[in-house]
């Protein structure tokens, strides 16, 4: 296999996770120039030096070998290649955003599912669609703290990075779930958990700002409240590598709902 130069728009991170080979990883998934997905791993985001960290949304050019992984859009990157090259602003209900995105949409988690069933080893195992409805997001209390092994993976210093975060990767006491249907007869419904960066970020940043008492109310209005009924919520979905059948939602995409008169998206 051989490394190649590849530039990638990038549309999922997810919050981190003790990983027995590099202390922490999280998903990392993209769209090609050519209009594929691609996954990219390892990335141990904290430790990329500050001009590697790349935000969402971002076109990043970076060092690529395919992985030895089954899932076909997975490449391994050498972290330090990573060139960020610009970003797509959020203008017009992430107009820009959607050229990039919508080619790859699909009608809704079962018909991925179905594709993914029937195409074996060569389907994605990344997708993206809008759930017609979201019918609640739930909060489930899970362990408050890392198990002794995960702290052991966590204190590693094994990626030979000269930027070491400052603090161990807080564990969140939560997971996050959208529970919703997909406009077929034969759905009996889903409630995938949720590992976007953004919505565990959200919930350290405000429990911070707004105390124990008052962070919970804030982080229902938006990820609740507002992501169900004010934004055009859609979801990224992708398998994890060790349960290659469960779907879970890995970036959540929420462009304020197009405004009435709004040029349609051309193809
Ligand atoms: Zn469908
Ligand atoms: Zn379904």
């Amino acid at each position: 296999m051989a490394w190649e130069r590849k530039r990638v728009f990038i549309v999922v991170k997810t919050y981190p996770t003790p990983a027995t080979k590099g202390t922490e990883v999280s998903c990392t998934a993209g769209i090609t120039e050519e209009g594929s997905w691609i996954r990219l791993f390892p990335v141990p985001f904290r430790f990329l030096d500050e001009d590697k960290q790349f935000p969402r949304y971002s076109w990043i050019d970076v060092t690529v070998e395919r992985a030895s992984d089954f899932r076909p859009e997975s490449y391994k990157l050498n972290p330090d290649s990573i060139q960020i090259v610009s970003s797509v602003p959020t203008d017009k209900a992430w107009r820009d955003r959607k050229k990039i995105i919508y080619p790859l949409m699909r009608h809704c988690l079962c018909c991925i599912k179905r594709e993914h069933e029937a195409g074996g080893n060569s389907a994605p195992t990344l997708g993206f669609f809008k759930p017609p409805s979201i019918r609640r997001f739930r909060m489930k209390s899970c362990a408050a703290d890392w198990t002794q092994t995960e702290k052991m993976i966590l204190s590693q210093q094994t990626f030979g990075f000269t930027n070491t975060p400052d603090r161990i990767l807080e564990k969140v006491p939560f997971d996050f779930h959208y529970e919703f249907r997909c406009p077929h007869a034969s759905c009996t419904g889903h409630a995938p958990k949720c590992s976007d960066w953004e919505i565990f970020q959200a919930y350290r940043k405000w429990r911070a700002k707004y105390g124990e008492a008052h962070w919970r109310a804030k982080f229902e209005q938006r990820f609740a409240d507002e992501m169900i009924h004010k934004f055009d919520t859609h979801f990224f979905v992708g398998t994890l590598k060790a349960h290659p059948q469960e779907w879970t939602i890995v970036g959540l995409f929420w462009p304020m709902l197009a405004i009435q008169g709004d040029l349609p998206l051309g193809q």
